[in-house]
């Protein structure tokens, strides 16, 4: 019966089960890797020069000018570092739900996020089921 042991190792499958310390650190080393390249990435496309007060400040002085012309480049830039902003917190939220331990769970129904997903999308904070709901109707 030596198989056993490698059983009990291999399917600590219990509900709520923690992700133990070597998967943790795995991911958290994922994470940050992702938020390094999102940063450089950023500034990269402003140059380095402008901080992100002032990309903002220049969308929202161009917002109230009721005539404006569109700026396609312009909004598609500001769309970019949305989309961009938006990641960034999601890898921010993904490595508090690290430290605080809870991280690997649906923040909406609290299931497990299967480890496939996770390893595709390590900032997800919902199980597929929540995020396509999430994605329908965001609140
Ligand atoms: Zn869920």
């Amino acid at each position: 019966m030596r198989g056993q042991i490698i059983q009990i190792t291999m399917g600590a499958r219990k509900k709520g089960a923690s992700m133990d310390i070597t998967t943790t650190q795995a991911f958290k080393a994922q994470l940050l890797g992702m938020r390094e390249r999102l940063l450089a990435q950023i500034a990269q496309q402003r140059g380095g020069a402008k901080s992100r007060a002032e990309v903002a400040a220049e969308h929202f002085a161009r917002s109230e000018d009721a005539t404006a012309q569109v700026n396609t480049a312009r909004d598609l830039e500001f769309a970019l570092n949305e989309h961009e902003t938006a990641e960034l917190s999601a890898i921010d939220a993904a490595l508090e739900r690290l430290s605080a331990g809870t991280y690997g769970h649906c923040t909406d129904c609290d299931a497990t996020i299967p480890p496939a997903r996770l390893s595709v999308a390590p900032e997800a904070a919902r199980c597929i089921a929540c995020q396509e709901t999430f994605e329908r109707h965001p609140s």
